[in-house]
């Protein structure tokens, strides 16, 4: 079984650790390849590092605009390898291969808006801000950065980081999560054909071992994290102690709001895929859904209506529309939050817990599920279930529903649906999100936005995407200078 390698000083390096987890298969329980784990992943870390220094100090020099040359490079090998790097995100993620090809397009998206690094990375001038002297301000890359990067989105996270942390100047360390790391495998043969710096970009594979060595290397000066909250906040606390700059994305739970002049059938449909979209393991997963006024009836009835007509299972199967979730213990800690719902008085109205995919009896499929009248002080409606599940709720107005939207820890994602604008207005104003969704089921920023989770989805200043992530990978260093006119100068 092979163990993957990870890719140090511009080569594939087998790890300094013997010790390896397996990387399985989802949707069929095969073991893929195994992948470097443990504490001696520390010192894959700090050898990445190391390289990644001195080709910093070489790339820094070289003019922006030669920079962004490899990034075309890298968006045409993306392109012209979408379908085999689509197939090994579906085999090690579970998610269909649609929804595959979707997130490298997305990825994509970040290379094409870092190709604008020379303009985006522009500093400021004032000519004569005092007589005879002048300002200005540039911007500088920071040095080696690095990125940690969960397992519902294999290739697209690292994307909202790694173009723009090269293009304006710096060395970077990807770390992917442990559950997928074959998708980075595909990548770095592309990178591997760039012309670049030995040591600019590296993988290091590993789990907890080789975070904590990211966390203390005194010559990492920047950290992007993706993942849960408990571990953004890990990651946050313990990088900025260390002196690091930290962004670090954490988990949700998105509610949606349906008023009485939208339009059923169109938001209905639109929030179906919100939630089942990548059976459930989304960020920005719609989970509550919350009915106001009268229409909870007919609400109700289209969602069922929809959901139950989608087919669950393996995702290279093209007529499937949700897979697997990740692992055995992930369905089980969804299937154990169902039951809570239940013991907490929620009604089963679609019940998914007993999936059963002819061919893939071994699989981690759930079908999809809806609770309605879920308890507003209890456990399920506060805990990100991450899995296929759609908890409903109603409430008498919109004041009531935006006081529920605003309660939640998380801040990741809020939607409405609705035909008035004014109500529209209101809503996208008032309501505590980073990422707001009008008409719209799953609010994600474009590539030249910000992704931008507030509460306890986000820890940091600076999102990842676009100008965000232009300014996160640089440093402004101001100049005042004066330059006397010797020539003209009366003694
Ligand atoms: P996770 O937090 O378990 O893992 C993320 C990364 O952290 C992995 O690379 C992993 O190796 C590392 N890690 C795990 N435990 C660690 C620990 N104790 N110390 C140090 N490092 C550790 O997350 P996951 O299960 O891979 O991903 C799902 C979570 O990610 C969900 O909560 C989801 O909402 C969140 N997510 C958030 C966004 C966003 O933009 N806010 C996007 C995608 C996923």
């Amino acid at each position: 079984m092979e163990v993957l390698k990870n890719y140090i000083d511009g080569a594939w390096t087998p790890s300094t650790s013997k010790e390896t987890i397996d990387i399985v298969n989802p949707a069929t329980q095969e073991v893929l390849a195994k992948v470097p784990y443990g504490k001696d992943t520390k010192k894959d870390v700090d050898l990445a590092v190391a390289s990644a220094f001195k080709a910093y100090q070489e790339w820094s020099k070289v003019p922006v605009l030669k920079r962004v040359q490899v990034l075309y490079r890298l968006k045409s090998l993306m392109e012209e390898n979408t379908e085999v790097l689509a197939e090994i995100i579906t085999n090690e993620s579970g998610k269909t291969y649609g929804e595959s090809v979707g997130e490298i397009q997305r990825a994509i998206e970040n290379i094409e808006v870092a190709c604008g690094t020379p303009m985006l990375m522009a500093g400021d001038v004032i000519e004569d801000i005092a007589t005879g002297i002048d300002e200005m301000m540039i911007r500088q890359p920071i040095g080696v950065a690095a990125c940690i990067t969960p397992f519902n989105f294999p290739s697209m996270i690292v994307f909202w980081f790694l173009p723009y942390a090269i293009a304006t100047g710096n060395a970077f360390v990807v770390k992917p999560s442990e559950k997928v790391p074959m998708t980075m495998m595909k990548i770095f043969e592309f990178i591997d054909q760039l012309d670049i710096p030995k040591g600019l970009v590296s993988l290091v594979h590993g789990g907890k071992d080789s975070v904590d060595a990211i966390l203390e290397n005194p010559v990492i000066k920047a950290v992007s994290f993706v993942g849960s909250t408990p571990v953004a906040r890990y990651i946050y606390s313990k990088g900025t102690a260390n002196g690091k700059r930290v962004q670090a994305q954490g988990g949700a739970k998105n509610p949606v709001v349906i008023l009485p002049d939208a339009d059923i059938e169109m938001s209905t449909k639109i929030i179906a895929d919100s939630v089942y979209g990548c059976a459930g393991q989304r960020c920005l997963a719609a989970s509550t859904i919350i009915t106001v006024d009268d229409q909870k009836r007919q609400i109700k009835d289209a969602l069922y209506e929809t959901v139950k007509s989608r087919t669950t299972g393996y995702g290279l199967d093209r007529e499937v529309n949700m897979g697997p979730v990740i692992t055995p213990e992930s369905k089980a800690r969804i299937t154990g939050l169902i039951q809570k719902g239940l013991n907490e008085g929620a009604k089963m109205l679609l019940d998914g817990r007993n999936a059963s995919i002819a061919g893939y009896e071994k699989g981690n499929f759930l079908n999809p599920t809806i609770l309605e009248d879920v308890a507003l002080d209890k456990e399920l409606i506060k805990t990100e279930i991450f899995g296929p599940v759609m908890s409903l709720i109603s409430m008498k107005n919109i004041d009531d529903a935006l006081k529920f939207v605003n309660s939640g820890n998380y801040g990741n994602m809020a939607c409405l649906f609705t035909g008035s604008g004014a109500n529209a207005r209101r809503f996208r104003n008032e309501a505590d999100a980073g990422n707001i969704g009008i008409n719209i089921g799953v609010a994600a920023p474009m590539a030249q936005f910000p992704f931008s989770g507030w509460k306890d989805s986000f820890f940091g200043d600076l999102h990842g995407q676009g100008k965000h992530a232009i300014e996160f990978f640089t440093q402004t260093k101001v100049i005042i200078e004066r330059w006397p006119n010797i020539w003209s100068r009366k003694f």
